[in-house]
């Protein structure tokens, strides 16, 4: 009989610790799975920063109002409320376990990210993922919270709409094993592998939304992709927005500051959404300089800035782009080319992160309340993850804990049990079958059927063709069969990743061609306009009887209704 965990949490990056630290306080019986040592979680990389209200003449309605139109009216706002009203709160948690915020006189020093009226993303030292990552696992650690790193998860174990468990493989033993826990919440991250064009590392593959689909959860808002106007051309390394925060600018082949066009008022620090269409729109024009080896690219342009701005407040991209360019900022601008960078969709859960799956739960990237609606503002995620992390470790609370969950049942055993043991059985028999060459091939497919059909700019032709595609691989995939008893268990994961992948990206295709209108990071060329009277709806996306079926959910309005999104 295995052990019975009261809280399971998937994810060791800002949202999966921070729900074990608040389940910690309910219960000594917190676990975390994670397929990637802690401190490899995607979250460390996060540099921009972490919004909260912190100058006097902010406030939480313009924190609120801000998030609202960046999300073109998309987001719920219920769910944004809970989180800007969080946000003092955890900043406040985050100090007290040791975070050190930059100030200047004991006054935060803030800065002022796209689509928000004021500073507001709080740093540390230009390292803010990865200063509150060591903190948080510091709290773990101090708490005796056990991480079972290097354990891949690959489904749930669940019947009728309650989840029970899930199934998982050691990479270091090679070892499939099931464990039941009373809750599982979901924290497993981007999905951002799926694209050829990038910002996320390649661990990114959307397992725990593929992992919750098949599992019957709905999943929401999946059209939504965001991709960061400013990226490296040829490597998609992130260049933060913190760069056109402090002053850098957009420059087309004439040396036109092109933002000026499309946000005249914001400029380069309109919304992500709007920058990157800006980007794209001067390249179709003919306005893009062309790079001989990656092709077209803009400029980001930091020379006009002083000696002091570049050392104090940019220090972290100066010394990156020497390094790893041999370019002096101060002299020669960035080549930058829009790239994927994170996903609005996800797991459909509500207020109290419940999914629509009985005990399980999600947080982090991989879930969606829709906070962020059709376009996620620069420094709204690193808080989302706490905000909503510790609410999903809260919900232990709620248990009886002396309850037992009766594992043992005759109608446990025969279903539950019996199929986990079949479904081990057949990821055995995967594991020696599988022809990694054709798994690396198939990925590339995807990927670059992705970046060219379901970018920035989408048709109702583009997605046709990336749906049977798609299709195509996935069968192809599917039937593919070789004697590889030398794979080894670390590479093998890569087969388990892309059917996650394949999933997510079915979802992302089948939203967007049902989404006949144009929202946020959701460009239809053949239906530019947003479109308020059939459109504010939120679309869900669910595995019914093995297909894909898709519904609509209204969106929370409250009390701003939407507008013209000019900037
Ligand atoms: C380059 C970059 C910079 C960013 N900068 C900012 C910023 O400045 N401010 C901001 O607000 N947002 C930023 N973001 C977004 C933000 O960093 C992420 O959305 C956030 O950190 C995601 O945290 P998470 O806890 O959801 O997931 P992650 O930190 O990615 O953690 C996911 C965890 O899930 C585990 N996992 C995944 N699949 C499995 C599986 N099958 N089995 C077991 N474990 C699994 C992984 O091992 C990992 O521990 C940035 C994103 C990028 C890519």
């Amino acid at each position: 009989m295995n052990d019975f965990i009261d809280v399971l949490i998937v994810g060791s990056g800002i949202s999966g610790l921070r729900a074990a630290l608040e389940a910690s306080k309910y219960s000594d019986n917190v676990k975390i799975i994670s397929k990637l040592p802690v401190m490899r979680s995607h979250s460390v990389s996060a540099a921009g920063g972490i919004n909260s209200v912190s100058v006097s003449h902010d406030s939480l309605n313009s924190f609120i109002a801000d998030t609202i139109k960046g999300s073109d009216y998309l987001a719920d706002q219920d769910a944004v409320s809970i989180l800007v009203n969080n946000t003092t709160e955890e900043i406040k948690y985050l100090e007290s376990i040791g975070v050190n915020f930059d100030k200047s006189d004991k006054v935060y020093s803030a800065n002022k990210l796209g689509g928000a009226e004021f500073s507001r993303a709080l740093n540390s030292s230009s390292q803010i993922g990865l200063s509150i990552m060591q903190r948080l696992y510091d709290e773990v650690k101090r708490n005796d919270i056990q991480i079972l790193e290097n354990w891949h998860v690959l489904d749930l174990i669940h019947k009728d709409g309650i989840c029970y468990g899930l199934v998982a493989f050691n990479k270091d033993h090679n070892k499939i094993k099931s464990f039941f826990s009373r809750i599982v919440i979901l924290a497993t991250g981007p999905s951002g592998h799926i694209y050829s064009n990038t910002t996320n590392s390649t661990n990114c593959t959307g397992d725990g939304v593929a992992i919750a689909y098949r599992a019957g959860a709905y999943l929401k808002d999946m059209e939504f992709v965001q991709f960061h106007p400013t990226s490296l051309i040829g490597s998609n390394i992130l260049i933060t927005e913190r760069a056109r925060s402090a002053g850098a600018y957009l420059f087309n082949k004439n040396g036109e500051r092109f933002m000026t066009k499309y946000a005249p008022s914001s400029l380069e620090l309109a919304p992500r959404d709007i920058v990157s269409r800006s980007i794209i729109n001067e390249i179709d024009n003919g306005l893009g300089l062309k790079d001989s080896k990656y092709g077209d690219y803009i400029e980001l342009s930091f020379t006009h800035l002083s000696d002091s701005v570049l050392n104090e407040k940019l220090s972290d991209i100066k010394d990156m782009t020497s390094s790893l360019l041999n370019v002096d900022i101060s002299k020669t601008p960035l080549k930058i080319i829009p790239a994927q960078h994170y996903m609005m969709g996800g797991i459909l859960i509500n207020i109290n992160c419940e999914t629509s799956i009985q005990n399980l739960y999600s947080a982090g990237e991989c879930s969606c309340l829709s906070v962020h609606g059709a376009n996620r503002l620069g420094g709204n995620s690193l808080i989302e993850c706490l905000v909503f992390g510790k609410i999903a470790g809260e919900q232990i609370s709620h248990y009886d804990k002396n309850t037992k969950v009766n594992v043992n049942s005759i109608d446990f055993d025969e279903y539950v049990g019996r199929h986990t043991e079949h479904y081990i059985e057949d990821v055995k028999d995967s594991l020696n079958n599988i022809d990694l060459e054709y798994v690396s091939n198939s990925c590339a497919k995807l990927q670059s059927l992705m970046t060219s059909n379901v970018g920035i700019l989408r048709t109702n032709e583009l997605l046709t063709k990336a749906l049977s595609e798609l299709s195509i691989i996935k069968t192809q995939l599917l039937s593919n069969n070789s004697d590889n008893t030398n794979n080894s268990e670390y590479s093998v994961f890569s087969y388990f990743e892309l059917l996650n992948m394949l999933d997510v990206a079915e979802a992302i295709i089948s939203s967007s061609l049902l989404r006949e209108e144009s929202r946020g990071s959701h460009f239809r060329l053949d239906f530019p306009l947003r479109n308020d009277k059939d459109w504010l709806s939120h679309v869900l996306v669910q595995l019914s009887n093995s297909n894909l079926k898709t519904s609509l959910e209204p969106v929370i309005i409250n009390d701003i209704f939407p507008d013209s999104r000019t900037y």
